[in-house]
């Protein structure tokens, strides 16, 4: 299981810095790498458009 990141995304980079695996990459719309996220929930607790929902 991982957490996904949906259309809600502003690009605000917030979660970014917060993955302890650096599982998350830039783009229009941010994504988590499904391989690497350890479903630890940290990225959707600092973002502030609730973009990122466990999948
Ligand atoms: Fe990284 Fe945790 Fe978010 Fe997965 S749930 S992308 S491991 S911060």
């Amino acid at each position: 299981m991982a957490y996904v990141i949906n259309e809600d995304c502003i690009a605000c980079g917030s979660c970014v810095d917060e993955c302890p695996v650096e599982a998350i990459s830039e783009g229009d719309i941010y994504t988590i790498d499904a391989d690497t996220c350890t479903d630890c929930g940290t990225c959707a607790d600092v973002c502030p458009t609730e973009a990122i929902k466990p999948a």
